[in-house]
């Protein structure tokens, strides 16, 4: 889950972390008694606002007026800005990057940092992989000040810079551990006569720890078919094709997008009912994923584990869909779910394959 860069300096200055105090507006009218010049920041969850147009320094009030106004009629990569941050701007002598990110591969959080900040942090690695130090951190000792010490002076710091990069590193990693981030990150770390600011924040909190984070979750980060499914406790993504897919458990949709993929179809949609889904999970699935407009078949993929097919049947034939579908069943309860199935003048597949081919011989009819 991604907050808003507002959201995260908040954060940041509840922890010490100096950011310019600023003030959030959805209104040009709410442009009153800045000390000038300020930044117009749009607030929207995506990043490269400022190449967008979103990121806009303006030296009046009259001119902020206008200029808001403008950011909030902008679309930044399809979103609409619906908020503005305006703070009075940093006076920048240098810009410098530093964050936080996971490493799935060492499985380890990685401390980065780099004298160029203010851009893509992706093109400084590219282009000048020896201006980036990184230390990866281990999770028992955590980031320790001898490490901020080594970022630091790779960075090129000394003295009271280099001590004041150091306290902000630690308070970040701190902030990191608090909040289950999968990426916290600073660019531009400014530095200007006042010392270092963060200008920008980033803070991404990793969505398998939002049960015991309290961050409400952000509607607008999920399309609306989307929100219906999490609201059901349900997993779901939707596609460009036009065969839906219900499985139980992520590897076996997984494998059913492929093997549709593989047998020439295009799957519209996917979506995951768990193990243990019972008719009410079956029925809600299939409410979510026929909404999607375009449909023209669905594979229902289920292995019975904890899932009894039974109850998935009873789901089917409860809201028995109007798009022709193709079930493959196999497991607890199986021939209890396929008499049910049967009964109501349904049929089900015991290979994968099998039905699969049926789903997209279905689309194509
Ligand atoms: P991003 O493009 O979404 O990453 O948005 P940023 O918040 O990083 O802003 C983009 C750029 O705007 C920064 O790299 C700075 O160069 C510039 N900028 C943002 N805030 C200030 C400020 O307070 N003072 C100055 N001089 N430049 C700023
Ligand atoms: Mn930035």
């Amino acid at each position: 889950m991604k907050l808003y860069e507002y959201e995260a300096k908040e954060i940041f200055a509840q922890h010490g972390i100096p950011v310019p105090s600023g003030k959030v507006i959805t209104d040009p009218s709410q442009i009153e008694g800045f000390t000038y010049p300020v930044v117009l920041k749009a607030q929207v969850l995506v990043g490269g606002r400022g190449k967008a147009g979103g990121v806009k320094i303006c030296q009046n009030e009259k001119e902020a007026k206008e200029t808001a106004k403008n950011i909030l009629s902008l679309e930044i990569k399809g979103i609409p800005v619906k908020k503005l941050l305006v703070y009075p701007a940093v006076d920048i002598e240098k810009e410098y990057y530093f964050g936080f990110v996971v490493d799935r591969t060492s499985r380890k959080l990685v401390a980065i940092a780099s004298s160029e900040g203010g851009i893509d942090i992706e093109e400084v690695a590219e282009k000048t992989p020896e201006k980036i130090a990184k230390i990866e951190i281990n999770p028992t000792l955590g980031l320790r000040p001898y490490h901020a010490l080594e970022l630091g002076k790779k960075m090129g710091l000394e003295g009271k810079n280099l001590l004041s990069f150091t306290s902000i590193a630690l308070k970040l990693y701190q902030i990191c551990e608090k909040y289950d981030a999968e990426l916290v990150e600073i660019n531009p770390l400014a530095l200007s006569k006042e010392g270092f600011s963060a200008v920008d924040a980033k803070l991404n909190v990793d969505d398998n720890a939002l049960y015991r984070q309290k961050f409400e979750p952000k509607e607008e980060e999920y399309t609306e078919l989307e929100r219906m499914a999490r609201k059901a406790g349900l997993s779901y993504v939707s596609l460009e094709g036009d065969i839906a897919i219900i499985g139980c458990g992520a590897g076996l949709v997984m494998a059913s997008l492929d093997i549709i993929q593989k047998c020439g179809g295009r799957p519209a949609n996917f979506l995951d009912v768990g193990g243990g889904a019972n008719a009410e999970n079956m029925k809600q699935a299939l409410e979510i994923v026929t909404k999607q407009k375009g449909l023209k078949s669905i594979f229902i993929n289920i292995f019975g584990g904890i899932t009894r097919c039974d109850q998935i049947a009873e789901g089917i034939v409860e809201f028995s869909p109007e798009i022709p579908i193709s079930v493959r069943m196999m497991g607890t309860n199986e021939e209890k779910g396929k008499s049910i199935l049967k009964e109501h003048g349904y049929s089900a597949a015991d290979s994968m394959a099998e039905a699969a081919l049926r789903a997209v011989e279905l689309a194509r009819a």
